[in-house]
């Protein structure tokens, strides 16, 4: 069931509002960034978040072939969602999952995961060793 969760970056200068069913699923990947950021995320269509305040925080980060636009804000550094696009999907996010306040531990231990091997260009399929991420 789609819910509307409350979300911020840990300064609580940027706020938003995200609309997710964790029903759907959550997503671990293995690429350099999630890896290093250990990025826990759900993705969402591009009219289910609002940033509710400090938009004016928020700076971004690209790398490698540009296609995701990482936001984080330039106050605390925690990167609270990031935007992507393909022909299949349109524009959409990844939300940073411990970014959302009204989160509780247990909707969380729910949520199915996938997870993807992004390290090596196979987004849709699982990486062989998964226990880490
Ligand atoms: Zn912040």
């Amino acid at each position: 069931m789609k819910k509307t969760y409350h979300g911020s970056c840990h300064c609580s200068s940027v706020r938003f509002e995200a609309d997710l069913d964790l029903d759907q699923g959550t997503s671990k990947c293995n690429c350099s960034f999630c890896a290093k950021t250990r990025f826990w995320k759900a993705f969402i269509d591009e009219n289910a978040l609002r940033v509710t305040s400090g938009s004016n925080y928020l700076t971004e980060y690209q790398f490698g072939s540009r296609t995701i636009v990482h936001f984080f804000c330039r106050t605390c550094g925690v990167k609270p969602f990031g935007r992507g696009e393909t022909p299949d999907l349109g524009v959409f996010y990844a939300i940073n999952v411990a970014c959302l306040d009204d989160l509780t531990p247990d909707e969380l231990l729910n949520a199915p995961v996938d997870y993807q091997d992004g390290k090596h260009d196979h987004w849709e399929r699982q990486p062989a060793e998964i226990r880490h991420l």
